[in-house]
């Protein structure tokens, strides 16, 4: 029987950029809230990213649907995904339904409601940032596509030409000697770059969520240790219990990223979730090289973002078991390519590749409000790519749909029971 008794009137489960979030926006609504987490704040997948509030993301990562570019991903010739052939016994089944959405009718209007979440990403970092004291950690300025070919660049150009016309993102076209003027470090010769200019850059994403919890906890929200998977029905509504304490709340919300399936399977609720693995390691650039902004080679799908500790390269997508162990192949095969495309680089930082797991739907929209069939329980995850972009944002709208506020924009494309 657990010794020491916390009662508040919501427990969150999971203290990753979205449950901080939420748990923030309830506890500036008066609701006393408790986070549970089995670990520190921002130590998931939130430790890890490529640190940008992506404004311009109104398409999610689409399956590819043409058939070249299928064999190539079957083959894993693309440095952007990789997969073990062990794995497609488990992805045959979500995988349809990913290529199912992708489908250009359904996927544009999943775009059209992924875009009225990733519309208000900036202001509702930019407002969190500000109450937290934390502006020092957002670098407003965008992030640049770098194109090694003319090719692809038109194809950018084109799908960046739709997102403006359609969902007002902005963008400024680089020619090569523009891209090369804006990041002197870059590799001569490149044919250009896409330089979205309303993201921002966080220049180290553990950081931002912990000084959102920092906030949380001013305003009088507690944060605890424990383990979500013993979440039950009790006391006022829901509890999480060990052998020496007990967190209760009248609600509950599950907001356990990539983990989240977990607690809410023996409730009855298994959406089709699976994850796309990443890895990043931190460069130390020679002499006085750096990035002004976050670079992404459009060729070989990784990311170079200049942050706190030096250059971080993130990784494309890894399909395999969120708890196998790491096999960082992408790693090594882009980290080459990022030495040619930004020659002073410089010596590896960390130990050990960081290896993070990106919480994934089919049909690439997060998984936002109540649990089908459980009164008091709420969901809060699902946000693959973009889960540092709509942290507050998800935050804002679920604590507004649980407080019965009107929610700034109509949450039923994310409802859990379209699953
Ligand atoms: C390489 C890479 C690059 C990325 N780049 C970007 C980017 O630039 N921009 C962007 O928006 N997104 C990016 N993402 C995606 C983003 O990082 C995730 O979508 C986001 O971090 C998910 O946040 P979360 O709070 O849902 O989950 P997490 O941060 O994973 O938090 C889940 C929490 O649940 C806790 N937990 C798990 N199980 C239990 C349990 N049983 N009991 C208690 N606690 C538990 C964990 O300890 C953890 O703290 C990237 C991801 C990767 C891997």
């Amino acid at each position: 029987m657990a010794g020491r008794i916390e009662e508040a009137d919501v427990l969150v489960l999971g203290a990753g950029i979205v449950g901080v979030s939420i748990a923030t926006h309830l506890q500036m609504r008066g609701r006393q809230t408790i986070l549970v987490d089995r670990g520190g704040p921002g130590e998931g997948t939130s430790f890890g990213n490529a640190g940008l509030i992506q404004r311009e993301a109104v398409f999610p990562h689409l399956f590819p649907r043409d058939l070249g570019e299928l064999l190539r991903y079957a083959l894993n010739l693309k440095t952007e995904a990789h997969y073990s052939a062990t794995m497609l016994p488990h992805l045959l089944g979500p995988f349809l339904r990913y290529w199912y959405h992708s489908e250009t009718g359904r996927y544009l209007a999943i775009s059209r409601d992924y875009a009225r979440l990733i519309a208000h990403c900036v202001e509702d970092h930019l407002a969190l940032a500000k109450l937290a004291g934390a502006e020092d950690i957002l670098r407003p300025g965008g992030w640049t596509m770098a194109h090694r070919d003319q090719r692809s660049f038109a194809r950018t150009l084109k799908e960046a030409e739709a997102a403006r016309r359609e969902f007002g993102v902005d963008y400024d076209v680089w020619c090569g000697n523009e891209l090369a003027a804006a990041e002197p470090h870059l590799a001569p010769g490149l044919a250009g770059g896409l330089h979205w200019t309303q993201p921002v850059a966080v220049l180290d994403p553990h950081a931002l969520t912990l000084a959102y919890t920092a906030y949380f906890k001013s305003l009088g929200g507690r944060i605890e240790r424990g383990d979500a998977r013993r979440l039950q029905r009790g006391g006022p509504g829901w509890e999480v219990a060990d052998e020496t304490a007990m967190f209760r709340g009248r609600d509950a919300v599950v907001a356990l990223g990539a983990w989240s399936t977990e607690v809410t399977k023996p409730l009855g609720y298994d959406p089709p979730m699976f994850v796309k693995r990443g890895y990043h390691m931190h460069y130390r650039p020679d002499g006085n090289a750096g990035l002004n902004h976050p670079v992404f080679d459009v060729s070989h799908g990784y990311m170079l973002a200049p942050m706190r500790r030096g250059i971080r390269l993130t990784t494309g997508a890894e399909f395999a078991h969120r708890d196998a162990p790491p096999t960082p192949v992408q790693l090594a095969r882009v980290e080459p390519l990022a030495r040619g495309l930004m020659p002073d680089l410089g010596r590896r930082l960390d130990p050990e590749p960081w290896l993070g797991s990106r919480p994934c739907t089919p049909d690439m929209l997060p998984i936002i409000g109540p649990a089908p069939g459980q009164g008091g329980l709420w969901f809060g995850f699902g946000h693959g790519h973009q889960g540092l972009t709509l942290g507050p944002t998800t935050g804002r709208m679920l604590a507004a749909m649980m407080t019965g506020e009107e929610p700034f924009t109509d949450p039923a494309a994310f409802r859990p029971d379209r699953f």
